[in-house]
């Protein structure tokens, strides 16, 4: 299984400092072939950074590509501020972060309309990554397995078949911007639950399903995260954020 190395900026980066960060970044993993790497800029961002890979793509080899940090799940229509996967699809865009943690807690996202997004996602090719992860208040409650499995067998209902399509991320939402990661012990005893769960309800095709770590990821902690047999990547935020400590990231796995 391939590593998968991913960036989530959030709400960050204007269409020029984008430019800019590429201009930084993508020399810095040209040949990298390795490890698969994702960068998920605002969508006003979109077109002009898939413009500037392309070019990149011309002149060299590069395993970069493109995610989007969210999308609706119908082609087009009446759905003022959504973005379609058609919309996507024209940009190469070839990721979308479902579920994410602020989508659920400060948009107010159920299990019920993620499924719907993972499920088009996989119609339209573009690969989900179904974010899950517990709260402090429900790990200290002892739920963080049982809300973790929820999230999980909610999320994918209807795609355990596409599993090999499906990528996976474990991020507490104790750890997401708190500069207080998981321990690699609290990560992987998260990532193996998860792993025999996926196994379970993919009937077995879940080998090249990645399970990210991500909250609070830096260089620092990376190397010892990724050594867990669990941990196939990690969806970075606030480190991702400066090319110079993502690419460093990237070096640590
Ligand atoms: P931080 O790396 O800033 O904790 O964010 C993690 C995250 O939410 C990535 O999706």
């Amino acid at each position: 299984m391939r590593y998968l190395v991913a960036a989530n900026w959030k709400m960050n980066k204007t269409v020029g400092e984008t430019l800019e960060y590429l201009d930084r970044f993508l020399p810095s993993v040209k040949d990298l072939l390795s490890v698969d790497i994702m960068i998920a800029p605002p969508f006003t961002a979109l077109s002009s950074a898939s413009i500037r890979l392309d070019a990149a793509k011309k002149e060299g080899e590069y395993n970069v590509k493109l995610g989007a940090q969210n999308m609706y799940y119908v082609e087009k229509g009446a759905f003022t501020g959504e973005i379609s996967p058609v919309m996507l699809n024209e940009l190469d865009v070839e990721y979308v972060i479902l579920g994410h943690s602020e989508r659920r807690h400060i948009f107010g996202e159920k299990d019920d309309l993620i499924n719907k997004k993972v499920i088009t996602a996989v119609e339209t090719g573009i690969r989900p990554i179904l974010c899950v992860g517990e709260t402090l208040e429900e790990r200290e409650q002892g739920k963080t397995l049982s809300v973790v499995e929820r999230q999980i067998r909610n999320g994918l209902a209807g795609v355990e078949k596409d599993m090999a399509f499906i990528d996976i991320a474990y991020e507490p939402v104790w750890a997401i911007g708190t500069g207080v990661n998981a321990t690699p012990e609290q990560a992987q005893e998260v990532h193996r639950f998860i792993r025999s769960l996926i196994n379970e309800i993919s009937k077995g095709n879940d080998s090249n399903t990645r399970i990210l770590y991500g909250g609070s990821v830096n260089e620092k902690n990376a190397r010892d995260l990724i050594k867990e047999p669990n941990v196939d990547g990690f969806l970075v935020g606030t480190a991702s954020l400066d090319p110079e400590r993502f690419y460093k990231i990237i070096t640590e796995v």
